[in-house]
């Protein structure tokens, strides 16, 4: 490798050590479950979002096993150029009568269905205005825009602050078109935008709303619709994301729109038309999972069941959880170097849990990401709480 490349590389890598930012995964050596062999170690896994359990559900995969028969592994080409299988669009159709929009178009992942879709609709004319919690893929497209987007301009609103927002909707009239963006529920916060306050204010200053329910999909709503379904806000959100990475238990993102939207997209999103279509066997298997959500409510009432439970058996033994709504449940820590002990501490009790620090959160903000799921026996649960209890114990 090239010397200077190599000297500047092992710096940078050296300086996140230094900032205790550096990152080893652990590996899996099973399905992503509720409890898990990792590292060689079995462990309670709270880190995963196969919010279902449908990444490892028996007719998920068989479904799977009979895409890979008929239609082989791969799709061969980028979804316009030919890699577009009926498998593809049976799923689309399927996930727009889901999501009651007129159209859904799929992408590979819903990192590049947010980097691919923001860019897309809006010109050097508009302004995107955005919650200061949103996440990085979201940041990422707007920042591949050629919309105004700074916060240093004031176009970032303090998270969730609606009077902040309607602010800079009366400060940004001069602008061709405006697009409020933000998470449906917020990735490290686990709280839920208040989604009907940012469609009224779109409506009355003309403005369009993105929202991204990553984890919103599978979690909220009927039959795990997502945010606009919890709110009952049909129709009047313009841009949905969704992943299909989390609670579905494959992998994708796509966007819920109208059909100009999806039009538009299929032209102009650059991750979709530059980037292999999925094997049609993550299509089928979507499909599948699709099937689960809509005629079996038990895993959903399962993933609630064990959200509430946890998050109150945490806040009774005195631990903070944030304000935290959905399975995403923070136990606040604060300093960094503190929630670093801790996820050592509780792995070694037998329990894989990450902590979050800054920059993925504010400075002083650490805190220990749990995330309870269907997967999870009453056992799992209570197994966690006593190790987060030990630990705090001993560490303090
Ligand atoms: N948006 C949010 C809010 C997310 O949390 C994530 C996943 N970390 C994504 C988008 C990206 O989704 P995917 O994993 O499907 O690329």
């Amino acid at each position: 490798m090239n010397a200077r490349l190599q000297s500047w590389l092992g710096d940078q890598i050296q300086t996140l050590k230094d900032q205790n930012l550096y990152k080893v995964p652990k590996i899996l050596e099973t399905a992503a479950g509720g409890r898990v062999r990792m590292n060689g170690k079995e462990v309670v896994n709270l880190a995963s979002n196969n919010y279902l359990g449908l990444a490892n559900h028996p007719n998920v995969v068989a479904a799977a096993h009979e895409a890979i028969d008929r239609w082989g592994v791969g799709a061969g080409a980028v979804r316009w150029i030919g890699g577009t299988m009926s498998v593809h669009e049976e799923l689309e159709e399927r996930l727009a009568k889901f999501k009651h929009t007129e159209a859904v178009l799929v992408f590979t992942g819903g990192f590049t269905a947010n980097s691919g879709t923001i860019p897309a609709v809006v010109t050097d004319k508009d302004v995107i205005i955005s919650d200061e919690l949103n996440h990085a893929s979201i940041i990422d497209g707007v920042r591949l825009s050629a919309a105004k987007y700074k916060k240093s301009e004031g176009y970032v609103y303090p998270h969730k602050d609606m009077e902040a927002l309607e602010k800079i909707l009366q400060n940004t009239q001069s602008f061709e078109k405006r697009m409020i963006i933000t998470d449906g529920v917020f990735s490290m916060d686990g709280d839920i935008a208040p989604l009907p306050t940012i469609v009224e204010l779109a409506e009355k200053y003309d403005a369009f709303v993105m929202v991204d329910d990553a984890h919103a999909s599978g979690v909220l709503g009927k039959n795990g619709a997502g945010s606009t379904s919890h709110f009952n806000l049909y129709g009047r959100v313009d841009i949905q994301l969704g992943t299909l990475s989390k609670a579905l238990g494959v992998v994708g993102g796509y966007i819920a729109g109208s059909a100009v939207l999806k039009d538009w997209l299929i032209n102009r999103g650059r991750p979709y038309l530059f980037s292999t279509a999925h094997p049609p066997m993550v299509a089928a298997a979507l499909i599948a999972a699709l099937d689960v959500m809509e005629n079996d409510p038990e895993p959903m009432r399962r993933l609630w069941d064990n959200t509430r439970w946890w998050k109150a058996a945490l806040n009774e033994a005195g631990f903070d959880t944030m304000g935290s709504e959905t399975p995403i449940t923070p136990v606040y820590v604060g300093d960094e170097g503190k929630a670093q002990e801790m996820e050592r501490a509780l792995w070694e009790e037998g329990v894989y849990a990450l902590a979050i620090v800054f920059p993925t959160v504010g400075r002083g903000k650490a805190r220990i990401r749990t995330m309870p799921s269907a997967a999870h026996t009453q056992a799992d649960l209570e197994f966690a709480l006593q190790a987060f209890k030990r630990v705090r114990d001993r560490l303090s």
